[in-house]
């Protein structure tokens, strides 16, 4: 049986790989600082401590892993990552993570390990126009993120690269592009824009109004959860190391992608802008590298996983009335 530490296994993507690698018959240890909020993990154990402390990660390293995903991260939606009020948490906390576990991973024989990086290293002067972003992996320098966010992120593609130049570190890194699906946060200052126009449609009086932050004109690409799962995947069981993308090439105007929802809710609902941190005015997905190197492609178009994460939000939004 092979064995698999997921470091972040309480959070979104975390949780849900779990899940996926108890499926494909690994013994699964979790490491966060909490258990996944909305269903019960399936890990064989889960370890609930701070990565950020040296002692804590020797001790969960202590054992032989096939295969290691570093997820862990300090992270959450525009709401956390564009206010500039988190800057210094972000970057020192999951660089302390980071630096952790690119040392303990070094030097050991068969062990692969996954690094999640995102899109937001890419550079805001190629997102500038919302119809024509640039986001193809060789565009990532000159470096110019819009986020500290996304300067720790690529100072931590870099790191791993060169523990992988110098001490053998079998690593593969992938620049997650917007990941959306049941059980990611969808209220409290973490959530992300699908969840958090889910919560609002599925809370707006019908015939009333929602809030979008900025123009709505800004675009974006959105990836189902179980689609990046496959990519992870595939990539783990390649001998391609990245860093490459995973998101969709489907780009959608938040205006649009608001109205695709409300659509789906059934509802006659109006769409009020307010000022808002929105990040870049355009982002999509490249995924020739990917398709190139992996044959990969995304199964479910926008439509047809917001239907299912749109239900989701729902259900959680009745529940919590039902309790109040
Ligand atoms: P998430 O916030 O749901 O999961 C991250 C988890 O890391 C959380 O459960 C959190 O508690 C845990 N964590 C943070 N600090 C920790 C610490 N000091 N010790 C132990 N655990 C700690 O986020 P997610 O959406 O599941 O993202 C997973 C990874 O993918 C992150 O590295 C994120 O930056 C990256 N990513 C995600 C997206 C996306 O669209 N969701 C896009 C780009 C990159």
């Amino acid at each position: 049986m092979k064995k698999a530490l997921v470091l972040g296994a309480g959070g979104f993507i975390g949780s849900h790989l779990v899940t996926r690698l108890k499926k494909e018959d690994f013994f699964v240890r979790g490491v966060d600082l909490k258990y996944p909020e909305f269903s019960e993990t399936k890990a064989d154990q889960f370890v609930i401590g701070d990565l950020r402390e040296f002692g804590l990660c020797q001790e969960v390293m202590l054992e032989d892993y096939d295969e290691i995903y570093q997820l862990a991260a300090d992270m959450g939606g525009a709401g956390y990552i564009f206010t500039g009020e988190n800057d210094a948490d972000v970057m020192y906390n999951s660089a302390q993570i980071n630096l952790h576990i690119a040392q303990l991973a070094s030097g050991r024989s068969r062990v692969k390990v996954f690094y999640a990086s995102s899109a937001c290293i890419y550079p805001e002067y190629n997102q500038l126009d919302p119809a024509n972003p640039k986001c193809s992996e060789n565009s990532a320098y000159p470096a110019m993120p819009d986020s500290e966010y996304g300067w720790e992120k690529l100072f931590s593609e870099r790191l791993f690269l060169a523990f992988r130049k110098n001490h053998q570190l079998d690593v593969r890194i992938a620049r997650f592009h917007n990941i959306f699906g049941e059980e990611s946060s969808w209220k409290g200052g973490r959530e992300k824009a699908p969840t958090a126009l889910c919560r609002k449609i599925a809370m707006a009086d019908d015939g009333s109004e929602i809030e979008i932050w900025g123009d709505g004109f800004q675009t974006r690409s959105f990836l189902y959860i179980q689609d990046c799962l496959d990519a992870v995947r595939l990539l783990m069981d390649s001998d391609f190391y990245g860093p490459v993308n995973i998101g969709s090439e489907e780009m959608v105007s938040i205006n649009d992608f608001a109205d695709m929802i409300i659509g789906i809710s059934g509802k006659n609902l109006a769409l009020r802008h307010i000022k808002g941190p929105v990040g870049v005015r355009g982002r999509r997905s490249d995924n020739a590298l990917i398709e190139r190197k992996l044959a990969w492609k995304p199964r479910y178009s926008l439509d047809q996983g917001i239907e299912k994460v749109f239900y989701w939000v729902h259900e959680q939004v009745v529940s919590e009335k039902i309790k109040s």
